[in-house]
């Protein structure tokens, strides 16, 4: 038999990370747990290296490190503790390492991604939002150096098993005509724009259907989420805007679907646990058990399906106009996204504040073409500041 896989987990801490060590601990003749990340949650890491026993564990703080560093010692455990972006990009690219999980939440998690893809591993990709600020580059990236991208997302992952395995972009040549993107559409599905303005943090952390982490789920709530994954989609799939229809699908029971030019309609199915895709990329092309439970057609009952309300929802809309306008706009959408959703949950401003401050920033800062990395980050770092002034302005 041959050795278990080694896998670097960007963001173990977090509910994609939870998720990915509960499928590595069903199979630990397949997949050790080698290097495992993390923020700040300094117990949940010890915890995890008690349990994984991991190579390497990297926090991201100096501070944080050390601490950990003398609870393993003082267990007689013997991983090596690390700290600072450069040991995330580290980790993604030792020689050693077969997979990478990219699950650090947002504008964080590209560094590290970008690193797994240059040195040319299987890619695990949760981070939507490497896709989102740097897609050419990202994809470039992949091509250049053989990685090999399998999409997390449950979305992504969905279309990736509907569309045939020799897929490269080309729709046509394919017969693939649309795809198409379902949406629960969170927990203000049903809410008028009045009622809209007065939800709070505490009801839009409360998706109906998928246990996230905070930030996902407010854009969950915002159809952010959905415009994200539009223009991960373009990037993964080669999908232009008018290719991609979002269809609302309160159950989330059907992940996703394609459409091809004979009239089919192929769908992925299961239940809402993101085990499902995990298991799916860890194993591709293979399948593995994978702890979900098995769906039952007859509890699901129904399968309901509707169009977005653009007037309710703006984010979605903002989200392809980002994408027409190409360059820089979407990362910048990105990163006043973060901003917003953060004010929001600390109370700062409304719900309906969101769309208002995205699209303000988007319209102040502009794109301007991707040519490298720096771009990007600098379209970043103008965005933050641009919302920053439009909270500043906002509460004075
Ligand atoms: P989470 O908030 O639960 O976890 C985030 C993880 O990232 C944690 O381990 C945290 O320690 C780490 N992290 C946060 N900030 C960091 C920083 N500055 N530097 C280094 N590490 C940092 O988030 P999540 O729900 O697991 O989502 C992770 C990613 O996966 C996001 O990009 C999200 O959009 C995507 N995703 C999640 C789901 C889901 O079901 N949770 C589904 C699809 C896609
Ligand atoms: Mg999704």
């Amino acid at each position: 038999m041959s050795n278990p896989k080694n896998i670097t987990i960007l963001g173990a801490t977090g509910t994609i990370g939870i998720n990915t060590l509960d499928v590595i601990a069903r199979h630990p003749e397949k997949y050790r747990a080698y290097a495992l990340t993390a923020n700040t949650r300094f117990e949940q890491m010890l915890e995890q290296c008690r349990r994984f026993k991991p190579r390497y564990a990297v926090m991201l703080a100096a501070s944080a490190a050390e601490r950990l560093h003398a609870a393993l010692n003082k267990e007689g455990l013997k991983t090596e503790v690390l700290s600072g972006m450069e040991a995330l990009e580290f980790v993604s690219a030792l020689p050693e390492v077969d997979a990478v999980m990219a699950a650090i939440v947002g504008a964080a998690g590209l560094k590290p991604s970008l690193a797994a893809a240059q040195a040319g591993k299987r890619v695990l990709l949760a981070n939507k939002e490497t896709l989102v600020m740097s897609g050419s580059l990202f994809m470039d990236a992949v091509h250049r150096h053989g990685a090999m991208l399998l999409p997390i997302d449950s979305e992504h992952n969905a279309i990736f098993q509907c569309l045939p395995r020799d897929f490269n972009g080309g729709f046509d040549r394919h017969g693939v005509t649309r795809i198409l993107l379902t949406a629960s559409g969170g927990p203000f599905r049903k809410l008028t724009l009045d009622e809209l303005a007065h939800v709070t943090p505490a009801q839009a952390l409360r998706h109906p259907n998928w246990v996230m982490g905070p930030k996902i789920t407010i854009d969950s709530a915002t159809l952010m989420n959905k415009g994200l994954e539009v223009i991960e989609a373009h990037w993964l799939f080669g999908a232009k805007p008018e290719q991609i229809e979002v269809v609302i699908h309160p159950q989330s029971v059907v992940h996703s679907m394609v459409q091809y030019s004979d009239g089919s309609v192929l769908a992925e199915l299961g239940n809402p646990d993101m085990r499902t895709p995990i298991a799916h990329a860890l194993a591709w092309p293979d399948r593995i058990e994978s702890g979900v439970a098995p769906l039952d057609m007859f509890a699901a009952a129904r399968l309901d399906f509707e169009r977005p309300d653009l007037t309710r929802f703006p984010c979605l809309r903002l989200a392809f106009d980002a994408l027409s306008l190409e360059g820089t706009a979407p990362a910048v959408l990105n990163a006043a996204n973060e901003i917003a959703v953060q004010a929001f949950l600390d109370g700062q401003i409304g719900f309906t504040d969101i769309p208002k401050l995205l699209e303000t920033v988007l319209v102040d800062v502009g794109t301007v073409p991707v040519t490298c990395l720096d771009d990007v980050i600098f379209a970043d770092s103008r965005a933050r500041q641009a919302a920053q002034q439009w909270l500043d302005r906002s509460s004075a």
